[in-house]
């Protein structure tokens, strides 16, 4: 029987690193889809297209030529077959991305690939049919509503901000906090126009990782599961 968990939250919240390990654990496939939202938004920049034209970018987007790596032990994103991983994760794309991810054919675009890559874990793929922990903003509403298991994994502001303020600036002081708040808090407040992501929808379990470490929230998320699906990691 294939597992599907689906698992989203905001920027800071764990999301990423949890959903790896708990994709690592059950020997699950991971899909990472900001990386996705990512990636197209590097390939819009980079074709030199104007993100403000929403049909353009709609354009690009349907002819984006991109291949996920669902391995947790090694994620990949490439497109044109140039590895992006590194780029996506800079600064310079972390500021234009929303103007992605609120084009509504975007949207519609990169959904249909992750409906794509959840079914084709379910049957085959990499996992072998095992399935796969697909992680964002919006897989428990609309990319994978139907996951056997729902997990909304929150924190409170303070800890999202030292958290991605040690992962961009190597440190969480007051600079490198003050210097990170007003990337993640605009860009969440942005990302909040088109998909809720801040409270859990009816069915969804909500898992709140502010004074959690790693080890500790990815035991709560495989409580979640063990207790939903009787699967034990
Ligand atoms: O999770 P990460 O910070 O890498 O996501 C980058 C961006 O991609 C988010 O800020 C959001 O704008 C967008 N996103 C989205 N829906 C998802 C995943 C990401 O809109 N399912």
């Amino acid at each position: 029987m294939s597992l599907v968990v689906a698992i989203d939250g905001p920027s800071g919240s764990g999301k990423s690193s949890v959903s790896r390990a708990v994709a690592r654990r059950l020997a699950l496939a991971y899909l990472d889809t900001g990386a996705m939202y990512r990636a197209a938004t590097w390939w819009c920049l980079s074709e030199g297209v104007d993100l403000a034209d929403v049909a353009a970018v709609a354009d690009e987007v349907r002819r984006l030529p991109l291949v996920m790596g669902l391995d947790p032990v090694r994620p990949s994103v490439h497109v044109a077959g140039v590895d992006v991983a590194g780029p996506i994760r800079e600064t310079w794309v972390s500021e234009q991305v929303s103007a992605l991810s609120t084009n509504l054919a975007v949207r519609a675009e990169l959904v249909a690939r992750q409906r794509d890559l959840v079914a084709t874990e379910r049957t085959g793929g990499f996992s072998s049919g095992r399935g796969v922990v697909a992680e964002g903003r919006d897989i428990t509403t609309v990319v994978a509503p139907d996951a056997e298991v729902r997990v909304l994994l929150t924190a409170n502001a303070a800890a999202r901000l030292a958290r991605r303020a040690l992962e961009v600036h190597g440190a969480a002081d007051e600079a490198a906090v003050a210097a990170t708040r007003d990337q993640v808090l605009r860009r969440d407040a942005r990302d909040a126009t088109v998909v809720e992501f801040q409270r859990p929808a009816e069915g969804v379990e909500l898992v709140d990782s502010s004074d959690l470490d790693l080890p500790q929230t990815v035991e709560a998320v495989l409580d979640v599961v063990a207790r939903l699906t009787g699967r034990r990691a």
